[in-house]
This record gives structure tokens, C-alpha cells and sequence, in this order.
């Protein structure tokens, strides 16, 4: 019997050992750290031996294959040694793939993924199709594999789950938009981070369709490089194209062999420039794979935002509070302003991720009238912005902050908390520091 190693406890080891042992394999699960309460259940009703707190090498080093979580980079030195012994190092997608003849639209990119999996997800279920949702989002992708069935998944992919993906192929495959992120997993790389995202594409034929942002220049720069056979649907709002989807007018329209459809901006539920573009991708994968016209309008214009995402809290005394918590890298800070039309006191700050805050400038001079740094250390963050905004406070707390922001602001103005950085200096994760900002709003 061919034994699988899996590294990793979390969502995704736990569903891959599953998996795993469903397909009759010898599987054996190795934490260096504590595993949670709820995947040693799991483990257990599954009857998967496993370890935590260290790893045995004797245990690991006799597998066939090791599946690697995607929190565990490259150059752990227990990854090292397999390498040496020349064992195949494969995630859970790849995995997973091998068990699922599911159609498969995989959506990758540094922002607007789990907004756009999430629309698509809502648009074919609306289209009465049996869909699963995977990947980053939600229950493990292997998981589902192994207990569900499914005619379609979209899944969510991070770069790291796609890092060791060989012979997965995604029927539709899709990158939302480029821009530095995680360059620390990518030894500061930018072209190695791109590379890993356009791992997405492998495999693809002809029959297969590529969904991209022809906006954006790092995309396209790299497209030009390599060779996809899939059929390329480019979404814009700079041109008009062929097939893809663009802007005419007040309207958004999307064609494809399939079909053309027609939708008016101001109907999408989701507002702000860069929802407009996932509202684009999702319109164009589902026109695809040859979802109603009348679905995707409704659809687009009944969905929800996807908490801590440019969520509208509350309005208290006239002050608009939004948690845009999600907000981790410069990129989606931008989109957060550049949608402001009332003059913000912006929450900003956290775990710097070696941010270059000057493409944020033009915008915070025309829309930022306060700001309240929310980390151990902002020093960054008042050297960037205080020659153009006379007020910047500090705050060790989302309560903190919630109280000296509104402090700052009158009626008509929006807090909007989108802090350009990771949560971890103050928070256990951006949905706990989204959580307690929305609490502390709630408390004014
Ligand atoms: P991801 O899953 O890629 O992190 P999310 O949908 O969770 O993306 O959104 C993360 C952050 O990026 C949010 O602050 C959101 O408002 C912003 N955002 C969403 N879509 C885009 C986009 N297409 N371009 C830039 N920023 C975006």
C-alpha cells in the first residue's frame, strides 16, 4: 500500500488525510504545532494516526508522497530533508484533483478572490447548478472531495496552494489582478510570486477559458511571455473587446461564445471600481459555463458583500463606520479610498509587510482628513502621510481607535477601517480585528 504523509493539521491536511485514507492509502498526519480541537476529532473518528508538536522523521521520510499544507514554506527544514530524499511534494489541490471529475473554476490573484469565488458561487447556485465551494474559503477542498459530490467546485486558491500543483488543470481559470503581496514566501521576488499564480493556468486547453484583467499591466506583461492555449477572456474598463467583458456606456457587458449579456452598473450590489471588475469576472465565468442572462443580472444585483470587505457597519450621528478589515496589503487599501466620496478619518496600520505606502498619496490628499494608526508601531505610517494630513492619532485598540476616530469626525463623514496591513501585531486575525472593530462601533 502506498503510504501518503500529510504536513499540516489545519483545514487542509485535515481534509487531505481524509482523503487520503478514503482512497484506501496508508496515511499518516505530522504537526509541528498544536493541532486543533477540531481536527484531532476528526483524525480520530477517521482513525488517522497523526502527531503534534514535532516531526518524526522515521514516520515521514518512508513516504511515497507528502502533501504539503500551504502555510509551510519551501524552506522548512523538514521539507528540505524530503526533498534530499527526493520524495514528490504535492497540496492539496493537486491531490485533490486526481479524485474529482468535477468541472473546476479556480480563481486566484492578490485581491478580490474571495469576493469574485464567492459571487460565482452564488451565481451558479442561483442557476440551480450542484456546486461546491472550496479551497481558501470555507471547508477544504479534499474534504469535500472525499464525503460530497459535486458537479462543479469553485475554489479559491491562494499562491502557496498553488505552489505545488503539477497536473491539476481548472476548466476555467481566473486572475483577478497582480500586485506585491506575501514577497516574503517568494524570496522578494516579484516574478516568482507571479509565476506561482499563473500556475493556475497549467494544463489548460482549448476547450478551457482564462479569465484576466487586461488593466492590469503586471498580468499582461507576463502573458506575454508565456504560451496558454485556453480561450483568453480579458475584463476591462478601458476598452472595448471581442470577447471578455468591458464597459459601454452605463452598462457592463459580457460576451463570449456562449453568448452576450448586459447589465447596468448601477444595478450591481457590489459598489466601488474594484467590485465592478469581480463583478465583471463572475459575470464572464458564468456566462461560460452558460448560466441564464436573467440569472446573472438578479444575481449580481441580490448578492451581499462578504463580511470584513468594504462592509457598512452603522451610521452614528451622520458618521459612516465600514470595516474593510480584509484590507491587508496597499492594493486594496487604494480601492477602499479611491470608492470614498465623503471625507474619511481612516484606520490604518498593523503588521507592515514592507509596504510602500507612496501609491496611496494623490488619494489620501483629496479624501483622508484624520488618521488613526492602529499597531504596535506606526512609525511608517506617520512619516508616509504627515506632510498632507494634519491629524494623526495612535491607538492600541479597536476601541481605541473606534472612540479617537470618531472624535475626528463630523457628520457626513465616513470612518472606514482598511489598514494596508496584516492583523497580528494586535489582533489573532483580520476577522477578530474586524469583529472588534464592528463591536466597538456598535458600543457608540
Ligand atoms: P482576497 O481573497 O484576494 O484577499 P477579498 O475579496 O477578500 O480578496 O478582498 C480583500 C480586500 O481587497 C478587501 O479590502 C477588498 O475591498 C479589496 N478588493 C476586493 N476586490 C478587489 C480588486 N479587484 N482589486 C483590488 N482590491 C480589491
Amino acid at each position: 500500500m502506498s503510504r501518503i504523509v500529510v504536513l499540516g493539521g489545519g483545514e487542509s491536511g485535515t481534509g487531505s488525510a481524509i482523503l487520503a485514507k478514503t482512497e484506501g492509502f496508508d496515511v499518516f498526519l505530522s504537526d509541528m504545532g498544536k493541532i486543533a480541537q477540531k481536527y484531532i476529532d476528526l483524525l480520530k473518528k477517521w482513525d488517522i494516526p497523526f502527531e503534534e508538536g514535532h516531526h518524526t522523521e522515521e514516520l515521514i521520510l518512508n513516504a511515497d508522497e507528502v502533501i504539503k499544507s500551504p502555510g509551510i514554506p519551501l524552506t522548512a527544514p523538514m521539507i528540505r530533508k524530503i526533498q534530499e530524499k527526493g520524495i514528490r511534494i504535492i497540496s492539496e489541490i493537486e491531490f485533490a484533483g486526481r479524485y474529482d471529475q468535477a468541472k473546476k473554476i479556480c480563481i486566484t490573484g492578490s485581491n478580490g478572490k474571495t469576493t469574485t469565488t464567492s459571487l460565482i458561487y452564488y451565481l451558479l447556485k442561483n442557476a440551480g447548478l450542484n456546486v461546491g465551494l472550496g479551497g481558501n474559503i470555507g471547508q477544504s477542498y479534499a474534504y469535500q472531495v472525499a464525503t460530497e459530490h459535486h458537479d462543479i467546485y469553485v475554489l479559491e486558491l491562494s499562491s502557496f496552494q498553488l505552489d505545488n500543483v503539477y497536473d491539476f488543470k481548472a476548466d476555467i481559470a481566473i486572475i483577478t489582478n497582480l500586485s506585491p503581496d506575501h514577497l516574503d514566501r517568494y524570496d522578494y521576488n516579484m516574478e516568482n510570486y507571479v509565476k506561482a499564480k499563473f500556475r493556475i493556468t497549467r494544463n489548460m486547453n482549448d476547450d478551457d477559458c482564462f479569465i484576466f484583467c487586461s488593466d492590469d499591466d503586471i498580468t499582461i506583461s507576463h502573458l506575454d511571455k508565456i504560451l496558454i492555449k485556453a480561450k483568453k477572456l480579458p475584463f476591462t474598463q478601458k476598452t472595448e473587446v471581442e470577447q471578455g467583458a468591458y464597459l459601454k456606456d452605463d452598462k457592463i457587458i459580457v460576451k463570449c461564445d456562449k453568448g452576450e449579456c448586459d447589465i447596468f452598473v448601477d444595478q450591481l450590489a457590489l459598489g466601488g471600481k474594484h467590485n465592478l471588475y469581480n463583478s465583471m469576472a463572475a459575470a464572464l465565468a458564468a456566462k461560460a459555463m452558460d448560466v441564464d442572462n436573467e440569472v446573472i443580472k438578479e444575481s449580481l444585483s441580490s448578492f451581499k458583500a462578504v463580511e470584513h470587505r468594504l462592509e457598512n457597519v452603522l451610521s452614528v450621528g451622520g458618521v459612516l463606520y465600514i470595516n474593510d478589515s480584509k484590507a491587508t496589503n496597499v492594493d486594496a487599501a487604494w480601492y477602499a479610498l479611491e470608492c470614498q466620496k465623503r471625507p474619511v478619518v481612516w484606520i490604518v496600520g498593523g503588521k507592515d509587510k514592507g509596504n510602500d505606502y507612496s501609491a496611496l498619496n494623490e488619494l489620501v490628499k483629496e479624501k483622508v482628513k484624520a488618521i488613526v494608526c492602529l499597531g504596535v508601531d506606526n512609525d511608517k505610517i506617520h512619516n508616509a502621510f504627515k506632510a498632507f494630513v494634519p491629524e494623526i492619532q495612535d491607538a492600541g485598540s479597536a476601541e481605541e481607535a473606534v472612540r479617537k476616530a470618531s472624535a475626528l469626525a463630523v457628520e457626513g463623514d465616513v470612518v472606514l477601517l482598511s489598514p494596508c496591513c496584516a492583523s497580528f501585531d494586535l489582533f489573532k486575525s483580520y476577522e477578530d480585528r474586524g469583529t472588534q472593530f464592528k463591536e466597538a462601533v456598535r458600543k457608540l
